[in-house]
């Protein structure tokens, strides 16, 4: 008994990550292989019995566009995390959901009702930074570790201790975890994290204020993140202290790209990056 607290205390303390980007300190039980292979999972089932638009569709040529943008401006700022994602971007044809994912592992998707609601490709770019942070943070199997912990799995040494089985306890509490909504504070990370990617890639960061206003204008479980979170006031206050960053960012990406204008939504430069 002893001897596997002592594991677990061991394991709890390799356990201890930093969230490449922000630098917030976060408890992850999961490696980023067994993660990606929980995206995997997660990703066929959220689509399943899902409308998806072909990649011929204007819709999904313009998301997949903002993607690899996206994806460049990620490999920026949190590359070990962006290097080992999938980034693939598909589509559903579902009007009425104003709704963008990702799961963890890199494997997102946009409603067209998203793509149909934002005004810009750049607020298209803010929605799908914010998106792309979830998994770039780890905040699903962050949000499954703390399940775990608090007791919702029962064979958390196995999984502690990195033995490749995950028991059944703790799949039930993957389940779980992988279908509730972020808490506040990834939601916040995933905003702030998002609007440097954004800018970053080249898009409009002060676009994100009128647009997290016009979606909270919509109401309560139009996105998911506006289950969990902060008050609009809190959220824009906060967007708002971080846009002379974002802005500065921006305007480097930007002369950055000013040799070769890209309208091909190819990445740009990566040759530098800032603090
Ligand atoms: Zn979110």
């Amino acid at each position: 008994m002893r001897t596997t607290l002592l594991g677990f205390m061991f394991a709890l303390l390799a356990a201890c990550t930093t969230v490449e980007g922000t630098g917030r300190g976060q408890l992850n039980l999961f490696s980023p292989d067994q993660e990606a292979e929980l995206g995997r999972e997660a990703y066929e089932d959220e689509l399943k019995g899902s409308k998806i638009l072909p990649e011929t569709d204007p819709k999904t040529i313009r998301v997949q566009a903002i993607g690899r943008r996206v994806e460049a401006a990620a490999k920026i700022r949190s590359p070990t995390m962006a290097q080992r994602m999938e980034w693939t971007w598909t589509v559903v044809d579902d009007p009425k959901s104003i709704n963008a994912w990702m799961v963890p592992g890199g494997r997102g998707a946009v409603d067209t009702g998203m793509v149909d609601f934002v005004k810009s490709d750049d607020e298209l770019a803010i929605v799908m930074g914010h998106e792309a942070s979830h998994a770039l943070a780890r905040h699903g199997t962050e949000r499954v570790s703390h399940g775990i912990l608090l007791g919702v799995g029962v064979e958390v040494t196995g999984a502690a201790t990195g033995s490749e089985a995950v028991g059944e306890g703790v799949s039930a509490a993957v389940e779980l975890g992988l279908t509730l909504p972020h808490s506040r504070e990834q939601e916040s990370e995933a905003d702030d994290l998002g609007l440097l990617i954004a800018a970053q890639a080249g898009y409009d960061p002060t676009q994100a204020i009128d647009l997290w206003r016009r979606m909270e204008a919509r109401g309560e479980g139009t996105f998911e993140f506006l289950s969990t979170h902060p008050s609009e006031a809190t959220r824009i206050e906060r967007l708002q202290r971080l846009m002379p960053q974002a802005l500065e960012v921006y305007q480097r990406a930007k002369l950055d790209a000013a040799l070769p204008v890209s309208t091909s939504g190819e990445p740009r430069s990566q040759s530098h990056s800032d603090h």
